[in-house]
């Protein structure tokens, strides 16, 4: 049994990762300000006798006697983050900085969620890790991007000045049960407007594209990532590599929930990426990891629980 701290582990894909960890045996120490994140996210795991819930800001320091460290604490919707963005900007600097601090004093391993963001909008495609992006310094999106970015060289810089043994993953666009419904993402947004049969939001012309992957299969990818040689950092992308527009996107969903809805156009976000697909074949090698979840049955099962809720 290994004593696991999860930051940000009430939000969407920390509250997965809490319950694969208590399923797998381990005592895990969910850390979350409730920003993004809920309570009901986490509702089956607190009587659970491994599972411990700490009410705690990241940009402030935290001590707990923890093996690893999954750093997942900031928001990641773009309304979100985009809300207080100098708070996103402490959450993912100053946040990631005491979980490194917290790391290398207890001789934990720490694996850092950042994102397919670090791109920016990305003049190569497919993109590998070795491609160092295109990103908007001075936008509405920095905070987040930049703030990413930092979190990724403090990882490292801990590495190799420190020999904190870090993980870096760079996760692509993920759905899947306990997102908020007004979360403000893509498949959310599209979802519960075609359920309610409501006007179907697409952001520009509808041709910039994502790869979206289910949830359950990144949380393969972060705890196959873990469990790599110490010397192993990454960054690794993880994600699915069928790419698709968002206007094809809204026609599966509306063919998939049997909905009546229209399509209407909204103005494009700034610093909207055009295109966005992971070149995985690092994961492959080193992980042995690949998604297994297509987006047909991923949405079927989110639309599943958004009927639900
Ligand atoms: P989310 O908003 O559901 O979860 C984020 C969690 O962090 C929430 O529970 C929130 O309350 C908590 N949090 C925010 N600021 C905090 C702070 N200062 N102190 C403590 N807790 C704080 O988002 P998510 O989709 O679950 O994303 C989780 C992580 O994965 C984020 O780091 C995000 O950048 C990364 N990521 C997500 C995606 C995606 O598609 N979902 C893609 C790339 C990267
Ligand atoms: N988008 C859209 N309609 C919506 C929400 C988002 O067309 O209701 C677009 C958005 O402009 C972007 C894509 O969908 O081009 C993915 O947006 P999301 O916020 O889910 O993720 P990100 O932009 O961070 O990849």
């Amino acid at each position: 049994m290994k004593r696991i701290l999860v930051s940000g582990g009430a939000g969407f894909i920390g509250s997965h990762l809490c319950t694969r960890l208590i399923k797998e045996g381990h005592y895990v120490t969910c850390l979350d300000n409730f920003f993004t994140g809920s309570q009901d996210n986490i509702k089956h795991l607190m009587n659970e006798p491994n599972f411990e819930l700490v009410e705690h800001d990241v940009t402030f320091p935290f001590f707990a006697e923890v093996d690893e460290i999954y750093n997942l604490a900031c928001p990641a919707s773009p309304i979100h983050y985009q809300y207080d963005p100098i708070q996103t900007t402490k959450t993912s600097v100053l946040g990631t900085f005491n979980m490194l601090g917290l790391a290398k004093k207890v001789n934990a391993k720490m694996l850092q969620a950042s994102t397919s963001e670090v791109y920016g909008d990305p003049a190569i495609h497919p993109q590998p890790e070795n491609y160092w992006g295109n990103v908007n310094p001075i936008g509405y999106r920095s905070c987040y991007d930049e703030g990413k970015r930092c979190a990724e060289t403090l990882c490292m810089d801990y590495f190799r000045q420190n020999k904190v043994r870090v993980k870096i993953i760079r996760i692509f666009n993920t759905y899947g049960p306990r997102m908020l419904p007004n979360d403000g993402r893509v498949v959310s947004n599209f979802i519960t407007q075609a359920l309610k049969n409501e006007d179907i939001t697409i952001y520009g012309d509808g041709r910039q594209t994502r790869s979206f992957q289910y949830i359950d299969d990144l949380v393969e990818g972060m705890v196959r990532m873990m469990n790599t040689e110490d010397d192993f950092t990454g960054p690794v992308n993880i994600g699915n590599t069928h790419e698709f527009s968002m206007l094809e996107l809204a026609e599966k969903v509306i063919q998939l929930v049997g909905s009546v809805s229209k399509i209407v156009f909204k103005p494009l976000p700034h610093d909207d990426p055009r295109q966005r697909q992971p070149d995985i074949t690092l994961a492959k090698e080193k992980l042995g990891w690949q998604p297994t979840i297509e987006l047909e049955e991923g949405l079927l099962r989110m639309t599943e629980y958004f009927k639900q809720i």
